[in-house]
């Protein structure tokens, strides 16, 4: 389940409309559908920061907000 982390948490979904990421703020893992966008994988996977810094910058917002509008 994406929505359940490998450490037993839950894991929160973000997306961008086009992109998915699914993090966990207990162990700080994620995973990610990214919609055949090689290259948004190759960086959240090798500058996993990355992730957060988007969603402080609100490029990747809450998957619920995102359906919610
Ligand atoms: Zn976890």
């Amino acid at each position: 389940m994406k929505e359940e982390c490998i450490c037993g948490m839950k894991r929160y979904g973000y997306t961008d409309g086009f992109h998915e990421v699914f993090l966990c703020y207990n162990c700080g893992s994620f995973i990610g559908s990214v919609g055949g966008d090689q290259l948004f994988g190759m960086l959240i996977k090798s500058n996993p920061e990355v992730v957060l810094k988007l969603i402080q910058a609100k490029m990747l917002i809450p998957i619920r907000d995102f359906y919610a509008e």
